[in-house]
């Protein structure tokens, strides 16, 4: 059967391990030889018990974790041939020629740039004796397909990243704990959520638990933000509402692309307002505890999609990114989605905030 191998790599996220399951089971299922590589890219070009051979039962019991029980790790040696070439030379002598890679944008570019080199690495590999010539034939084509796990929902193409959902579950969980105590004392309260470039989070959030105001990077507040966060706080408390929520994305701007912290709206709330004023930052809990039921079958669904998409490639089928579209499991080509999401982050930087809404909404 063909040597398939699943890693994931980057920031973990929920659903990632019903990814994994559904990749080694559809991989054995149609007659591959499935291999974990543990720690991501690391673990790639360290080979020996990183690399093991996957079983049907060895992802039992997976599927309600959070986090990867295969592990992630950044790993810079990846970003130099040097350490790619390792890395060839350890799928090479395993027979693997498939890859699924399950992390952000930098590991699926990573990925793309390791399949568009992986010629001239075999052809080093047979120069320098570390492989043979007929191992170069047999292998002479890598493919790759790709799936988001990313708690920001913050990748072009795709409806929804792995991981998304929990962490919105997570997130509306601790608002509603805070929000009966904040309405017992009459206080205002700041949460600040994840999302450094995508403040999906924050407006999911912000809507669903009723929020005053809400701050994302894509969209940066007027001016004169202060006067109008102090006026829309006031009139809400003056109609009897007892408390206010504030939501702050974790890379929220203003128009200078200067950062709006939730410690410098707190304080534009006190100076102002005089109002008893609490700050939450979530942190990390939003990317724990247990993958939400939509987690498991997005990932159960792509896992499946990606091999699929292997079993079908030629040597000149473009990589891909299987990506939620309304309600279906779709693939496109990886590298123009990297592009996008790219796109975006540069037009923020260029506080182009227009233009970084519309490459965000297309689809
Ligand atoms: P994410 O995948 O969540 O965006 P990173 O950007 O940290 O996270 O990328 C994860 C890993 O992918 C890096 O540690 C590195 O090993 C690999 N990687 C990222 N960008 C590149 C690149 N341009 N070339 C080669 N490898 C890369």
């Amino acid at each position: 059967g063909k040597g398939l191998a699943v890693f994931t790599s980057g920031g973990d996220s929920q659903g990632m391990n019903a990814a994994v399951r559904a990749v080694v089971r559809m991989g054995i299922y149609l007659g591959c030889k499935v291999f974990f590589i543990k720690e991501g890219y690391q673990g790639m070009l360290d080979g020996g018990e990183n690399i093991v051979e996957a079983t049907w039962s060895s992802v039992s019991s997976i599927i309600h974790k959070g986090g990867t029980v295969i592990g992630s790790a950044r790993c810079l040696e990846f970003r130099e041939r040097s350490g790619r070439l390792k890395a060839a030379k350890n799928l090479v002598d395993r027979g693997i020629t498939n890859l699924v890679v399950i992390g952000g944008d930098g590991s699926l570019t990573g990925a793309n740039l390791f399949r568009s080199e992986w010629s001239s690495l075999l052809e080093e590999l047979v120069r320098t004796g570390q492989i043979t010539k007929d191992q170069q034939t047999k292998y002479a084509h890598l493919h790759i397909a790709g799936m988001v796990g990313s708690i920001d929902n913050d990748f072009c193409g795709t409806d929804m990243t792995i991981g998304t959902d929990s962490a919105l579950h997570r997130i509306i969980e601790a608002i509603d704990a805070i929000v009966s105590t904040a309405y017992s004392h009459q206080r205002t309260f700041i949460m600040e959520v994840m999302g450094r470039h995508c403040g999906y989070l924050a407006i999911v959030t912000a809507l669903t638990s009723e929020a005053d105001y809400v701050f994302v990077p894509e969209m940066p507040p007027p001016r004169d933000w202060p006067t109008k966060l102090c006026d829309k706080l006031e009139q809400e408390r003056s109609t009897g509402q007892r408390l206010n929520i504030i939501i702050v994305a974790e890379g929220a701007i203003d128009r200078d692309g200067q950062p709006i912290t939730a410690e410098k709206v707190r304080e534009v709330v006190v100076k102002n307002l005089q109002q008893d004023t609490r700050i939450t930052v979530l942190g990390h809990v939003q990317r724990g505890g247990n993958p939400s039921a939509f987690d498991r079958v997005l990932g159960c669904r792509m896992g499946a999609e990606a091999v699929m998409a292997l079993m079908e490639a030629t040597p000149d089928t473009e990589s891909c990114v299987v990506s939620l579209d309304g309600n279906q499991a779709v693939r496109l080509p990886l590298m123009e989605c990297v592009e996008r999401t790219k796109a975006v982050t540069k037009a923020m930087e260029n506080k182009d905030w227009e233009n970084a809404v519309q490459l965000r909404g297309k689809s």
